[in-house]
């Protein structure tokens, strides 16, 4: 074992997360859980996600079993929806193909959806203690930091460079305890704008530190200004209820319900698409705008609520919509900018009267 294995195996036993919820009676059902959650999201963030998630679906098959509708409900507001999506089809591929049982081979692990290298390597180091390094954006970090590796992870020959360093210290005994160390010293220790270093298990063998400069590590992204884009909202109200359509499965917000979305103001086409007749809308107002941050761009948003005065059948051909009644939410995956202006409708209605 290397001495920094050492020293972070010493540091875990003293000082590392052992009462995470996904650390108790831990299966790869649960571990996976948990690590597609966690992946961009804090812990504090994903404990009463994972423990609803756990609680309706106790099995892989039981989420295999479930309608979409209902894992994009459940996964309402945690973001990166993609992540829900590819859970699901993970959980049908291993209730089909693997017999409910997560493969054991890091590569089929691997090869399901949504599962990275580091990912497969958390799972099958926690649950079974196979030997696998595993290299998150904590681990990334510290690495970078420890061993003074110039250039942004984003990149692939520092990634390279970062698996390589990961493995070289990996310890094939207490694999499960040196990854989850690992883990928690970025979370705790080594974290991104104030890292402890008098408190470092590895202060003295990290470079960074005796060079005096561990926030030069790791290397930042190249910056690029993210474009803005426009979207118009088409909020149909009716007696409580406001018309929601599926959104398809690729693109933003895929598979998430969301209000019909126009190019730009003139919104007529919308309309006209949905079989609105102008003697049915009794009031149109626009709202105040807003911005939704993707990670490629900017969305500028603007909602106009058009009050009917009847509700006509909106049968799409390609979409599956539904009347959300705002007083008895439907169970729908929603977006999150939908969810927020869903909880300011109330107001927005009141002040329409
Ligand atoms: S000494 Fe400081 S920079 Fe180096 S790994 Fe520890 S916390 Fe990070």
């Amino acid at each position: 074992m290397t001495p920094f294995a050492n020293a972070i195996l010493e540091w875990y036993d003293a000082y590392g997360r052992k009462s995470l919820p996904w650390q108790q009676n831990k299966t790869a059902y649960s571990v996976w859980l948990s690590e597609i959650m966690l992946q961009q999201t804090q812990v504090t963030t994903v404990i009463p996600y994972y423990e609803r998630f756990l609680e309706r679906f106790p099995t892989v098959v039981d989420l295999a079993n479930a309608n979409q509708d209902e894992v994009l409900h459940l996964w309402t507001g945690l973001g990166y929806y993609a992540r829900a999506r590819n859970l699901h089809k993970a959980a049908k591929i291993v209730a089909t193909e693997y017999k409910g049982e997560f493969p054991l081979q890091i590569e089929q692990m691997n090869a399901l959806p949504g599962i990275g290298r580091s990912t497969a390597a958390a799972i099958l180091s926690s649950v079974y203690k196979q030997p696998h390094a595993i290299l998150d954006g904590n681990v990334k970090r510290t690495l970078a930091r420890s061993f003074a590796v110039d250039g942004w992870p984003g990149q692939k020959k520092v990634e390279n460079k970062l698996w390589e360093i990961a493995e070289a210290h990996t310890p094939n005994s207490d694999v499960d305890k040196y990854n989850q160390a690992m883990m928690d010293m970025g979370a705790m220790v080594c974290t991104r704008s104030k890292p402890k270093c008098s408190l470092c298990p590895i202060e003295t063998l990290c470079v960074a530190n005796k060079q005096n400069n561990p926030l030069d590590y790791p290397g930042k992204k190249p910056k690029k200004e993210k474009p803005v884009k426009e979207a118009w909202f088409v909020i149909l109200h009716n007696d409580n209820q406001v018309w929601l359509e599926q959104r398809p499965q690729s693109g933003i917000w895929g598979g998430l319900y969301c209000f019909p979305e126009h190019a730009n103001e003139n919104i007529e086409q919308t309309l006209d698409k949905r079989a609105i007749q102008t003697k049915h809308i009794t009031s149109q107002q626009t709202l105040i705008s807003f911005r939704h941050t993707f990670s490629h761009y900017h969305l500028d948003i603007t909602p106009i609520l058009i009050e009917l005065s009847k509700q006509p059948d909106l049968i799409m051909e390609e979409a599956k919509g539904l009347w959300y009644n705002l007083s008895q939410p439907d169970e729908v995956g929603l977006a999150a900018p939908v969810k927020q202006l869903l909880e300011s409708l109330p107001f927005e209605l009141q002040s329409s009267i």
